[in-house]
């Protein structure tokens, strides 16, 4: 069996993919630095599939040390993850953004062309889709228009990977644009571990539920929606990893760019998700009520028809599932891992 190496393979998304890669029968070679994720998250994708997973603490802007794992191993397909994530902090400090973000795909895809591996499926999000102000989303979308820096380096590095294609059509490269992934896998041995004080929603509703913090704050009651807060579309995290399995056996049959939603195609607002969360787990949330957030728009959630055609592939997972997978992730790691 050929071997997909994961870049970013100890992060949120990209742990829950390893597994769901390992399950379906894939070798995985994971490449990722530790600087946002802990190794405790490769020991327990090694638990919980049982399976043997080769690990490179490795810095993915560094051509050196990929060429390393190129040599070592025969990858046939890259899943790339690896990059900073915040957005507030990646208004805070563009460049080291741009530098990471950029540099990792340029590094890998130099160094995967030198070996002749031209498959690659890009973590991208749905940010690329800027202000574009018509849901559900499409991917023929207009994209561009993005509101922080770390949306943009999404956005230049879809443009990057069209323009590999575009050089070299043997190349097959699948962009999968992500919603709001949220929940954890089911064993709660892995999840999400932000550091600090927790921007998204959903681990900040866990850290109230669990007493490290006291109130949610609810960013804006005067949007145009149902209730008034903001309408997302939340997808469990591990209906997302197995779209990237599935993304993975298209991009390894296949040429060409492909720009993928993943998402639910369902939109639930900030209050839905707190009395979800509630009613899941019987847990209150105590919050408040404050000032919309900068950069956030009403509402936003993913046509899924491509998805679907391209990559038969849907979300099953419902709401309720995504809450009682979040709550048993923290309770049984309130301090992360
Ligand atoms: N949100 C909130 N309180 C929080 C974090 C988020 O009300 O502490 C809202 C946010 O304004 C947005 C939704 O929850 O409407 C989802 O935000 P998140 O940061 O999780 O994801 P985003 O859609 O911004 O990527």
């Amino acid at each position: 069996m050929f071997e997909v190496l994961v870049t970013g393979g100890a992060g949120y998304i990209g742990s829950h993919t390893c597994v769901s890669l390992l399950d379906a029968g894939f070798s995985v070679v994971i490449a990722d630095d530790l600087s946002n994720s802990k190794f405790e998250a490769i020991s327990r994708i090694r638990s919980i599939t049982g399976n043997k997973v080769t690990f490179y603490p490795y810095d993915v802007t560094d051509e050196i040390e990929l060429e390393k794992i190129f040599t070592r191993h025969s990858i046939r397909c890259v899943v790339h993850f690896a990059g900073k994530k915040a957005v507030g902090e990646s208004v805070e400090m563009p460049l080291e953004y741009y530098r990471t973000n950029l540099l990792s795909t340029i590094s890998l895809t130099r160094v995967m062309k030198r070996h002749n591996v031209k498959n690659i499926v890009f973590s991208s999000s749905a940010t690329v889709y800027g202000n574009s102000k018509k849901v559900p989303y499409s991917e023929t979308a207009p994209t561009g228009n993005c509101t922080n820096p770390y949306a943009w380096t999404k956005w230049m590095n879809e443009r990057i990977l069209t323009d590999v294609h575009r050089s070299d059509p043997d190349w097959s490269v699948i962009l999968l644009r992500y919603f709001n992934p949220v929940g954890a896998h089911p064993s709660g041995q892995i999840g999400e571990d932000p550091l600090g004080i927790p921007n998204n929603l959903f681990p900040y509703v866990t850290q109230v539920a669990v007493g490290k913090l006291d109130r949610l704050p609810i960013f804006g009651s005067d949007y145009p929606t149902k209730d008034g807060t903001g309408v997302r579309d939340f997808i469990h995290v591990m209906d997302l990893a197995e779209g990237h399995v599935s993304a993975v056996r298209k991009c390894i049959q296949d040429y060409g760019v492909h720009a993928i939603n993943l998402g639910s195609g369902k939109g639930y607002s900030v209050l839905e998700v707190l009395h979800a969360f509630e009613e899941a787990t019987g847990k209150e949330i105590p919050h408040y009520f404050c000032p919309r957030r900068e950069g956030d728009v009403a509402v936003s959630y993913a046509s899924t028809k491509k998805a679907a055609q391209e990559l038969r592939w849907r979300a099953q997972r419902d709401l309720r599932e995504m809450c009682q997978d979040a709550w048993n992730w923290q309770k049984l790691n309130p301090l992360g891992y």
